[in-house]
Order: structure tokens, then C-alpha cells, then sequence
């Protein structure tokens, strides 16, 4: 639905259609901007040098940030123009890892809402709240209840910054149109003493609610957006695990949703197995994987490689039998009785270990992937045991932000000799060592959800399901080339990710159609259809027809 184009200074406010001092002479003469706007006429390329020149200039990265959801705020073609051109040096600005020192502060750096907010008193009244959002076409939705931030735990509503970094994502690195997405936080309270009590706290200021006052919110809000926005793609966002796993399962058959801690972590972490058997030379299906941390994120990543390992031909009990798991109280063993049900599939019949270089010993992991939030707990001897026990160990470091990643990509390279095939949640420079430059890889879920997104909307798939996942990771896992994983770099470089979230979007569209899961039938050119889906910023001549809003 197009809608009328504002004029004068509502245009100037209007950061979907505002090109600031970019307004063209004619523009200016005919939608009443005459006299608003500095007379000189600058192109969005000289606006992106200003922009640069500035943004370099901020003293620090959350000043940088601050100024960066500024610009978004105003101008969302520039903003997007600036991200996607520079993607390498912006998404740790608006992603991980200085979201996570925003959300911290969420309350006194706000300038503006972004999103909407729900609360427990929106019970009965979710479906009209999402009726006052201003854009009719809603797509996609992210949505956090702030209890589990990056590996910051419960922060409450100041979550917010997630689900409105999370959806720059989807349009700066698969195109996705801003008018598209929506970010959504439900205030549930906070049992985070110190922000509930902070004076500028932006939710209720109260405990969160748990049990059946939650569940019957989410349920009305899962079906209230169905109802108001048919067909939306419902993404989850940093809840805490019981909720994570217990919400999927609870809407994943019902609904067109998925967790992204879960099943999008898990995708990108078993694309990073495929790359690195591309250097180590063992298979995914020949690996064996020790879980440092048992979270939502790590059974997540177990439960998809063992669908892979199915896929490769081994029966599901022996493709469990060498995922393991170590967890707080040490490793997760049969005789423990203290198992949470998503820990239970992977309890083997082992002595109790309490180390986790004594079960590093035991186990003799091919791979040891850390999803703790405990920072700095891969010692040089947990590196040094995995170097020992194989010639190329891989280690994946995934835990954000980047003060609580289990080490370093330095430590690793130089505790293993450089040997080691190296991933981090959070973004690590390159290492020189030993004469020999590495390029270490971000697990981002960035390569992933916003591809899938892409290709769920291409094909109108009314679900989204692990054969979509697995696709996913391996597509993603193709597109690394050979010169990348010379360098250590098991990722395909940030600077492709829009053709390869591209690429991401027709394998999962290609599930939809061959599962009967698609509500668009497939066209004659599923590639052209999928490019004719992808926003480019760029100002469009607002004089022309169809170009308001
Ligand atoms: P979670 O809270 O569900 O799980 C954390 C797990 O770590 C729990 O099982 C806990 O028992 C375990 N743990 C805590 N202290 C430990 C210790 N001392 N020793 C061993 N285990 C310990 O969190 P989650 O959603 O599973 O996320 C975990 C981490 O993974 C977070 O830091 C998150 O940022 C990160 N993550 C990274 C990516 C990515 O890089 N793509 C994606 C999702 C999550």
C-alpha cells in the first residue's frame, strides 16, 4: 500500500523518505521544502563522507552507536547506505558487541523509540497495540522479553537494543525493506535489582512475571500478530533457555517462527564445522564435539549436527553418542540428577569430570565450542590439550559479547601453534604469528537469519523447519573460498554477505517449495524473484509515481 507522501517538515521527520540536504531542486520546489534545507545539494556519496568523518570522530564505540540509531532515526536510506558500504567496521557498532554495552544503558542513552513495547497489563488489548504501529506491511518481527542479552543476562526492557539491531541486520545484509520489520520487547519486568532500581529504567520496574500470567501473553501475542500481520516471520530473541526452548516447541508447528539463539546459532556454528572440514579433512559426521556451557545456544547447535550426522548416514544414537556436554556443575553424565530435560539426550555413561581439560582427556573432542558466557575459561592448557590430542583441533569461542568469549583468537592460534581452526562470537582482529597472518571467523548469526528471512518471504513459507537450517549451513559453508580458508577464515568475508544471504535465501526457498511449505508458487526464475525482493538504499525520486510512501 503506498501512502501519500508528507510534505515540508512532517518530510524532513519522516526518516523512511527524509534525503536531508540530498532533496533534488525539484523536490524541494514541489513538496514544500523550499527555505527548510541548507541551499547547497549534496549527493548520498558526499552525505556518506560526512557521515564517516564524523562517526570516526565519536570517542568511543557506544558514542559511535549513539550516533549511528541518530542517523537511523533521521535518515534511514543514508544510515543503511553508510552500514552496508562499511558492514566490516559497523556491525560491531550496531551489533555485537557494543549493542550489548547500549542495552546496558538503554535507559540513558534513549532518544527516541524504536519498536513497540508490550507489557502484562496489555492482556486482552495486544492485537489493537500492534494496530497503532505506523507501517501496515509488517514482515518480520523480532521480538526479546530482555532476560537473556548476549551473554549479559536479564537486563528487561533496556533489551530493546537487540531486536532493533537484530532487524538493521536483516535489511543491511539481505536487503530486507525497512518498512518490513517490526522490533518488538515485552516488557515481562526485570529480576536485574540494579536496572529495576536505576531511576531512568525504561520498563515497569517490578520482578518478572513467570507461569501462566507469561504464557497467556505470549500466546495472545503470537496469535495477535498472526492476525494482524497474516503470514509474518516471527524471529525470538535472547530469552532465557527454559523460555527459548520451551516457546519454540510450544509455536514452531503452529506458526511461521524460530529462535535465533537456538536454531540460528546452531546453523551458522554447523556451517563452521563444514568449513573447518574442509581444512581438517574430517567430515561433520566424523567429528566429535565437546559443548563447554549447555545452554539454549549449545543443545541448539548439538540438536542440528546431529540432524547433519543423520543426513550423513549415521543412526541417531551414535550421532548423539559423540556430542557431550560440560556444563557449571562439570561434565553431563548419566548418574547426575540435576539435568535440566534439554540436557538429558546427550547424558552419556561416564564417570563424573569436573575439569575440563580432565574431560577434554576423557572425551578427546575433535572440537571444543564454547557457549558458557564465561570469559577467558579456554586456558592456554585447554588449548594446549586439544592441540595434543589432533593435528587441527577446532575451537569455537562463541560466547558474546567479546569480554566474555572463552579466549581470544591470539590465545588460541598461540597455545596451539598456530594449528588451531578458529571461531569467536564476537569479532577478533588478525593475528600474526609466527610469520604467518590469520584471519579468525565470526560464528555471526548475521550469515544466517537474515538469508533465511529472505528466503522464507521469497517462497511465503509457512513454517520454518531444520531441512531449512540445514540448507542454510551448508549453502553458507560453499560460499567460503578456498583463499579464505587459507587464512584461517572458515566464514565467507563480511563484505559478500548481501550475495551470500542471496545465495542463503534460494536454498531455503527451495526447501519451501520441495517441502509443500510455500504459499508463493515457485517461479519460472526464482533467483530474479528473490533479487526483486532486495531494497537497495538508495533515494528514489519522489516526483516519480509510486515512490511515497
Ligand atoms: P544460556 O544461559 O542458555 O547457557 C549458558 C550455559 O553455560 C548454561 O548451560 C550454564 O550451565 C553454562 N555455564 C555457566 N557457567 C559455566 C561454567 N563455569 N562452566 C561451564 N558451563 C557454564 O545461554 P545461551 O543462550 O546458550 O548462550 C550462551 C552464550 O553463547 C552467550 O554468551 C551468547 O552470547 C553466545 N551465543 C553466541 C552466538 C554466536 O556467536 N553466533 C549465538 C548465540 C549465543
Amino acid at each position: 500500500m503506498t501512502l501519500p507522501t508528507p510534505t515540508g517538515a512532517a518530510l524532513l521527520h519522516d526518516p523512511r523518505l527524509n534525503k536531508g540536504t540530498a532533496f533534488t531542486a525539484a523536490e524541494r520546489d514541489a513538496l514544500g521544502l523550499r527555505g527548510l534545507l541548507p541551499p547547497r545539494i549534496l549527493t548520498l556519496e558526499e552525505q556518506e563522507e560526512r557521515i564517516l568523518s564524523n562517526f570516526y570522530g565519536k570517542p568511543s564505540a557506544l558514542e559511535q552507536y549513539i550516533y549511528l540509531i541518530g542517523l537511523q532515526d533521521r535518515n534511514e536510506t543514508l544510515f543503511y547506505r553508510v552500514v552496508v558500504d562499511h558492514l566490516e567496521n559497523l556491525l560491531p557498532i550496531i551489533y555485537t558487541p557494543t549493542v550489548g554495552e547500549a542495552c546496558r544503558t538503554f535507559g540513558h542513552i534513549f532518544r527516541r523509540a524504536r519498536g513497540l513495547y508490550l507489557t502484562v497489563e496489555d492482556r486482552g488489548r495486544v492485537a489493537d497495540i500492534l494496530g497503532n504501529w505506523p507501517e501496515p506491511g509488517v514482515r518480520i518481527i523480532v521480538v526479546t522479553d530482555g532476560e537473556r542479552i548476549l551473554g549479559l543476562g536479564d537486563v528487561g526492557a533496556y533489551g530493546m537494543g537487540i531486536p532493533i539491531g537484530k532487524l538493521s541486520l536483516y535489511t543491511a545484509c539481505a536487503g530486507i525493506h525497512p518498512a518490513w520489520c517490526l522490533p518488538i520487547t515485552l516488557d515481562m519486568g526485570t529480576d536485574n535489582a540494579e536496572i529495576r532500581n536505576d531511576p531512568l529504567y525504561t520498563g515497569m520496574p517490578r520482578p518478572r512475571i513467570r507461569g501462566e500470567a507469561y504464557l497467556a501473553l505470549l500466546d495472545e501475542f503470537v496469535a495477535a500478530v498472526n492476525a494482524v500481520f497474516p503470514g509474518v516471520l516471527l524471529q525470538f530473541e535472547d530469552f532465557a533457555t527454559g523460555n527459548a526452548l520451551g516457546l519454540l516447541a510450544r509455536y514452531r508447528d503452529r506458526f511461521c517462527t524460530f529462535n535465533d539463539d537456538v536454531q540460528g546459532t546452531a546453523a551458522v556454528a554447523l556451517a563452521g564445522l563444514y568449513s573447518a572440514s574442509r581444512i581438517t579433512g574430517v567430515s561433520v559426521a566424523g567429528q566429535h564435539l565437546l559443548f563447554f556451557g549447555a545452554g539454549s545456544a549449545a543443545t541448539g547447535i548439538a540438536d542440528l549436527v546431529v540432524g547433519a550426522m543423520v543426513a550423513e548416514g549415521v543412526p541417531p544414537a551414535e550421532a548423539r553418542s559423540r556430542c557431550w556436554f560440560f556444563d557449571s556443575r562439570g561434565l553431563v553424565v548419566q548418574s547426575r540428577t540435576d539435568l535440566a530435560a534439554h540436557k538429558v539426550p546427550y547424558a552419556h555413561d561416564h564417570r563424573p569430570v569436573t575439569s575440563l581439560v580432565e574431560a577434554i582427556r576423557a572425551v578427546r573432542p575433535t572440537a571444543l565450542l564454547g557457549l558458557s558466557t564465561q570469559g577467558g575459561t579456554f586456558t592456554d592448557e585447554v588449548l594446549r590439550t586439544m592441540a595434543d590430542l589432533h593435528e587441527r583441533p577446532v575451537i569455537f569461542a562463541l560466547s558474546n559479547p567479546t569480554s566474555k568469549s572463552e579466549c581470544t583468537a591470539e590465545q588460541a592460534y598461540r597455545a596451539t601453534g598456530g594449528r588451531a581452526v578458529f571461531a569467536s562470537g564476537s569479532p577478533f582482529g588478525p593475528v600474526e604469528f609466527e610469520g604467518r597472518r590469520f584471519v579468525p571467523g565470526q560464528g555471526n548469526n548475521a550469515y544466517i537469519f537474515p538469508g533465511l528471512g529472505l528466503g522464507i518471504l521469497a517462497s511465503g513459507a509457512r513454517r520454518v523447519t531444520d531441512s531449512m537450517f540445514h540448507a542454510a549451513a551448508r549453502t553458507l559453508a560453499a560460499t567460503v573460498p578456498e583463499s579464505a580458508l587459507h587464512d584461517g577464515l572458515i566464514y565467507p568475508p563480511l563484505q559478500s554477505i548481501r550475495a551470500v544471504s542471496a545465495i542463503i535465501a534460494l536454498a531455503v526457498a527451495e526447501v519451501a517449495w520441495r517441502d509443500g511449505l510455500a504459499t508463493v508458487a515457485r517461479p519460472a526464475d526464482p533467483e530474479a524473484a528473490i533479487r526483486s525482493l532486495v531494497w537497495e538504499p538508495r533515494y528514489p525520486d519522489l516526483l516519480a509515481e509510486g515512490n511515497g510512501r
